[in-house]
């Protein structure tokens, strides 16, 4: 089981994160300062750092450099605010792996950090999510149902994707909305419902069951 590092200090941001992670499988280690991610990510305990840029004590770009000065080679995802992705861009030559623009998607993280982390055992594997009729090429961002290829907007393809990942399995709506829409979303709101009619309208409505009060189960069908 892969530890992964958290450097964040806004809390609804690595309690999400950390929630995510412990969800698929990984165990999340949460930390609020530099200091504290640099000394971690050296314990050798843990398989990536997930960090973020604006730190209290000292910026993620400082932590990366003293982590690269210091041969570490940990796989790195940096977390960066979407209106300075352009210094981020020009940070990455200090080491880091892979960026991500706040707000984002959990699954979106979470895709990174798989393939991080697979890169890293030296394996690949299929791009393509498949349940049935119903398949998802991740790298292309296709989607089909037996031969027909379907066009999916951006967060039908990531609602989509929630189900194949999590095949039979009840998702809630809360559950649905921290991963398709992030954490800045209201709770209150029916976005869920209206883009599960959307899929079902698109990639069939008997691939995507009802379970009254407590959300929807992609099935197995024909
Ligand atoms: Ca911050």
């Amino acid at each position: 089981m892969s530890q992964i590092l958290i450097a964040e200090d806004e809390e609804r941001i690595s309690s999400f994160v950390a929630k995510g992670l412990r969800a698929a499988g990984y165990t999340p280690l949460v930390v609020a300062t530099g200091r504290e991610a640099y000394d971690l990510a050296q314990s050798g305990d843990v398989d990536l750092l997930v960090l973020d840029l604006g730190l209290p004590d000292q910026d993620g770009f400082t932590v990366l450099r003293r982590l690269r000065e210091a041969r570490n080679a940990l796989p790195v995802i940096i977390l960066t605010a979407r209106s300075s992705v352009g210094d981020t861009v020009a940070g990455l030559e200090g080491g880091a792996d892979d960026y991500m623009a706040k707000p984002f998607r959990f699954e979106e993280l979470l895709a990174r950090i798989r393939l991080r982390l697979r890169t890293e055992a030296g394996t690949t594997d299929s791009s393509v999510l498949t349940h049935g009729a119903l398949s998802l090429d991740l790298r292309t961002r296709r989607a089909r149902t037996g031969s027909r290829e379907v066009d999916l907007s951006a967060r039908e393809f990531a609602l989509a994707e929630a189900f194949l990942r999590n095949p039979g399995q009840v998702l809630s709506r809360e559950q649905l909305l921290s991963r398709v829409w992030g954490y800045d979303f209201d709770p209150g709101s029916n976005v869920v419902d209206v883009y599960v009619r959307y899929l079902r309208r698109k990639l069939g409505a008997e691939h995507l069951e009802t379970v009254r009060g407590m959300g929807y189960r992609l099935v197995d069908a024909q």
